[in-house]
C-alpha cells in the first residue's frame, strides 16, 4: 500500500524481540490452517515482506519452531508471543510478519482468508473479504 510508511516496526508482548521493517508491508492474509490456529490460538493475521527489508533489533527471546517440513515460525521464548513465519525451501526470501506485532498505525488491510476449509467451527468469516479453501492464489 502506497500510505504504509517507509519504516515500520514491531515487536513481541514483552520486548524481548523488537524488529524493523525498510519499505512497503504487503496487506494481512488471514490464515485458517490448523498450523495457524495452533501457534497463534485463533488464527493467524499476517503482513510481510522480503526477509532482506527486515532487521532485528532485538532478537534476545526469539527462536524458531519448524512447523512443517516447509517452514518455520519466530517466536518469543519468553512471553509467547508469535512473530513470524518463514519458508525453509528455496532462498528465505520472504517473511511473513504476525500484523498484530507492528507497532500501530499499520494502515494495511486484511485482504483474503485463507486455508478457511480447516478453521475451527466456534467463529464465522463475514467480513466481506474474499476468501479461499486452501492456500493463496
Ligand atoms: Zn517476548
Ligand atoms: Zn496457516
Amino acid at each position: 500500500m502506497s500510505t504504509t510508511p517507509a519504516m515500520s516496526t514491531g515487536g513481541c508482548l514483552c520486548g524481548g524481540v523488537r524488529y524493523a521493517v525498510r519499505g512497503a508491508l504487503r496487506d494481512v492474509i488471514a490464515c485458517h490452517c490448523s498450523q495457524c490456529r495452533r501457534t497463534s490460538g485463533h488464527h493467524v493475521a499476517a503482513s510481510g515482506a522480503p526477509s532482506a527489508n527486515i532487521t532485528l533489533l532485538k532478537s534476545d527471546t526469539l527462536a524458531w519452531y519448524s512447523s512443517s517440513d516447509r517452514a518455520e515460525r519466530g517466536f518469543c521464548s519468553r512471553c509467547g508471543g508469535n512473530l513470524f513465519w518463514r519458508p525453509t525451501t528455496g532462498e528465505r526470501a520472504w517473511t511473513s510478519i504476525m500484523a498484530g506485532t507492528l507497532d500501530p498505525p499499520t494502515h494495511l488491510k486484511i485482504r483474503q482468508h485463507i486455508f478457511v476449509a480447516d478453521k475451527s467451527d466456534y467463529y464465522t468469516i463475514a467480513d466481506g473479504v474474499p476468501q479461499t479453501a486452501g492456500d493463496s492464489t
